[in-house]
């Protein structure tokens, strides 16, 4: 089989990929959800026109600049509704939020006014017709589509079911995923230490990566590079909608998974990609009679191939299936603050450090690049993505990089414009 390239090898795993049905959730268990059904709203917000702020309600006849004093002939708080109208010479005490009583067509702020000793209001300056004023329907009108199936449930947008008291609502399912290790050498993290062993370090930088997209997977734990002992994990595994194994997906003699899984019944789509980290990465779907199927991918040992590899397409499966309108990481462009070498023909993922000078992000490698070095991952903020067609790169030049868990903060400061 020849290589795929990076994009064609997404694509296949996208056009894999089903979401799994619906279920309802209350609002407070929704954070990370995704909408499975359209939201709108229930009525006009705000309801009525209000004031943006605390001051009073005038008639913007009055007030044309220059000195006026007005008779004060209410006091409306939040949550009044106002009583009188207001007359030539009168205004209101007003509170934000509040309505606006009839015959008022703008609010003064408290700050722009002086209180005379008679319980008359001085004003100065003019006070145009709409000021201050939040008109019925600026934020969101009756029956308009105010979220879309496909939204991921944020603060923000929890705060917006909210407002629509929309307490339940629908959401995709989740997919169930599995976790396992292969390979002698592995050690458990709960055994002890034996110097000739390798600690299993995938299980649990993938288990952080599914629970960062919000899923709940089951660690299967480490089978043996043994046809009967791994048949026996994999058709364990099989039984989850998504089953990530790691290790034995190469060529090597003792590399058991892929003809394993095929023996389950699994489909190979595809186990050869263009990309480094990355290679070796099998992906292969188990269809079943029933119309249910399970996606399963061979990931590469090495923990840092194993990582980026989720990053590029298990995180397009899950999220996919999770019903998620936006698939991708997101990107910025940066500088380049060294050269990278590269070889053409594959997508390289280069972990970097994000940092901000005057005009910009730069990118700097997070040090040794080997795919057994995990601590060049711990520390990255984002993947440079190199194209394939790429001979190297220059200092200076301008790059694309997805940006990881953990890149939303950082520790500089001075920079909010
Ligand atoms: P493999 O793909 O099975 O040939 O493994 C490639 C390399 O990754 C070997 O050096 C393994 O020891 C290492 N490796 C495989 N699985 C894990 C794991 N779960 N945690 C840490 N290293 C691993
Ligand atoms: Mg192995």
């Amino acid at each position: 089989m020849e290589y795929l390239s990076v994009s064609a090898a997404q694509r296949c795993v996208f056009e894999s990929v089903a979401t799994l049905g619906v279920e309802t959730v209350r609002l407070e268990q929704s954070l990370g959800r995704v909408l499975a059904e359209d939201i709108r709203a229930n009525r006009d917000l705000p309801p009525y026109d209000v004031s943006a702020m605390d001051g009073y309600a005038v008639r913007s006849a009055d007030l044309t600049g220059g000195p006026v004093e007005l008779d004060v002939i209410e006091d409306i708080k939040a949550g009044d509704m106002p009583t009188k109208a207001v007359q030539a010479g009168q205004c209101a005490r007003i509170m934000t939020g509040a309505p606006v009583p009839q015959g008022a067509d703008a609010v003064v702020r408290v700050e722009d006014s002086e209180t005379l000793s008679d319980g008359r209001v001085r004003f100065i300056k003019a006070a145009p017709s709409g000021m201050d004023i939040r008109l019925r329907g600026e934020g969101m009108r009756d029956g308009d589509v105010v979220l879309a199936a496909g939204a991921e449930i944020t603060p923000g947008v929890a705060g917006v079911l909210a407002t629509v008291k929309c307490a339940q609502f629908r959401v995709y399912r989740r997919p169930r995923v599995a976790i396992l290790s292969t390979g002698n050498e592995l050690e458990g993290i709960d055994e002890p230490v034996d110097p000739n062993k390798i600690p299993d370090a995938n299980s649990y930088a993938l288990m952080a990566q599914v629970q960062a997209l919000g899923m709940e997977p089951v660690l299967l734990g480490i089978a043996r590079d043994d046809p009967a002992e791994l048949e026996r994990y994999l058709r364990q595994g099989l039984e989850y909608d998504v089953l990530l194994v790691s290790g034995g997906t190469s060529v090597g003699v003792h590399d058991y998974v892929r003809p394993t899984v095929e023996a389950l019944g699994v489909q190979m789509k595809f186990w050869r990609v263009a990309m480094k980290p990355g290679h070796p990465l099998a992906f292969g779907v188990l269809q079943r009679a029933d119309g249910t199927a399970s996606l399963v991918f061979g990931l590469p040992g090495n923990p840092v191939s194993s990582m980026v590899c989720f990053e590029e397409f298990v995180l397009l499966a899950l999220r996919c299936s999770m019903g998620h309108a936006r698939l991708h990481r997101r990107t910025v462009s940066a500088r380049l603050a060294h050269p990278v070498k590269m070889r053409p023909g594959r997508t390289e993922f280069v972990r970097i450090v994000l940092s901000r000078d005057g005009e910009g992000y730069v990118a700097t490698s997070t040090g040794n690049q080997s795919s057994g070095a995990l601590l060049s991952m711990a520390r990255a903020d984002g993947l440079l993505v190199a194209p394939s067609d790429s001979n190297g790169l220059v200092a200076g030049e301008t790059v694309t990089v997805q940006l990881l868990d953990g890149a939303a903060f950082q520790n500089e400061t001075g920079y909010m414009e």
